[in-house]
């Protein structure tokens, strides 16, 4: 089977990890603080605050930003589940805005249309979540204007996009946004195993993702509601978690990390490759955003309703080509935890739209030429009637 996507491990990965394992800390030592930092660095983003998933990372972010009981929180219907429970996990109400169809990005127009209707109904968001599907970036300078006019929070999930480019910079550079997520696990641009980095241009908001990384716990004496009691002393001061990110990870995100612009160079060859090779095909290749750069996590093209042969025909003949195809993703709205809140499929025409139309072809650094060759014939061959 040739998987939808791999991790591209090497002998400096497994050197680095082993050197942690003969070192005096597995986890809290000094390889998380440089993970963060080297991320900060590859993204332009002043605080890095590594944690144990781009969930957790989800949570302590929104978290860190005061939703709560009683907030509200809206996202893209097509993303994976995370994008959304965040709020749940904050005693928060979820709600989705459609997506464009041309980039498969929540779409800045219902974005906006959604929020006028809720500005007359009093019920605005306090935090907005947009997810740069398959790498590529919302459209985050018409967000950011309307969370100006509109007074709320954005928390990117940049989960499929670290090394991706908008407008000239870097996703995770924090200008259109108060934190960016980012993901490490192993299908995603650079693994750490299990991971995930918040990142934020404000000081305040990473010490409070700080201390909900480690159970609201604090160390620093100008935090402490008590005069300190010795060198042991710490206080919790609110509920925190453990999301920690341990020094074998973080020391194997150091190493994958080197590598992010080879890794996204590569996949974006390979996407080139598939767009040349697909042309010929009734199949939509994916829309690129000229004003930015995908990191190409995924490449998902759409099998026309009207077509020949089914989307569902096309996947299973390609799964018994030993094709791992994949489909990202089912709306989340559909599923039986959200539809149990009145979500009903049709409010979102475009996510419907596209999820049945979707399948995400292998795409990873270690794909080969032949290998992605064999993907091509054997759509060409599941296509045909
Ligand atoms: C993978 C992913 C997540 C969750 O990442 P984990 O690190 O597995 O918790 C969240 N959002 C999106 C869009 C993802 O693809």
């Amino acid at each position: 089977m040739i998987p939808y996507g791999r991790q591209d491990i090497r002998d400096e990965d497994v050197e680095a990890v082993v050197e942690v394992l003969r070192s005096d800390y597995l986890t809290q030592g000094p390889c998380v603080p440089r993970f963060e930092r080297a991320v900060c660095e590859a993204v332009g983003a002043a605080h890095g605050v590594a944690v144990s998933s781009a969930t957790a990372a989800l949570h302590i972010a929104c978290a860190a930003l005061g939703l709560g009981p009683g907030g509200l929180l809206w996202t893209s219907p097509v993303t994976f589940v995370a994008s959304a429970n965040c709020a749940r996990y904050c005693g928060a109400e979820v709600d989705f805005v459609d997506i464009d169809p041309r980039s498969f990005d929540l779409c800045p127009d219902a974005l906006e249309r959604k929020l006028v209707a809720a500005e007359r109904s009093g019920r605005l968001p306090d935090v907005v979540v947009p997810v740069h599907l398959c790498g590529q970036s919302c459209d985050m300078r018409r967000i950011h204007a309307l969370a100006q006019r509109f007074g709320f929070r954005i928390v990117e999930d940049a989960s499929h996009a670290i090394g991706g480019h908008f407008d000239g910079e870097p996703i995770g550079s924090g200008r259109y946004s108060d934190v960016t997520v980012f993901s490490f696990h192993p299908v995603k641009i650079v693994t750490t195993g299990e991971g995930g980095m918040a990142v934020t241009n404000d000081a305040e908001l990473a010490a409070r993702m700080g201390r909900l990384r480690t159970h609201g716990i604090t160390r620093d004496v100008e935090l402490m509601d008590r005069p300190c009691e010795g060198p042991w002393y710490y206080e919790q001061l609110e509920l925190g978690y453990n999301y920690r990110l341990t020094d074998l990870q973080a020391a194997l995100g150091c190493t994958q990390l080197e590598r992010l612009e080879e890794y996204v160079a590569q996949r974006e060859r390979l996407a080139d490759r598939y767009d040349e090779l697909l042309a010929p095909l009734p199949v939509r290749t994916p829309w690129r955003d000229p004003s930015g750069r995908s990191a190409w996590h995924l490449y998902v093209v759409r099998v026309p309703r009207n077509g020949a042969v089914s989307r569902r025909v096309v996947f299973e003949r390609l799964r018994q080509a030993g094709i791992g195809v994949n489909v990202h993703y089912i709306p989340v709205h559909t599923q039986p935890y959200y539809a149990a809140m009145g979500f009903l499929p049709e409010q979102f025409p475009e996510a419907m739209a596209y999820y049945a139309e979707a399948i995400s072809l292998p795409l990873h650094p270690r794909l080969s030429r032949d290998e992605q060759d064999r993907v091509v014939a054997e759509l060409a061959r599941a296509l045909e009637p």
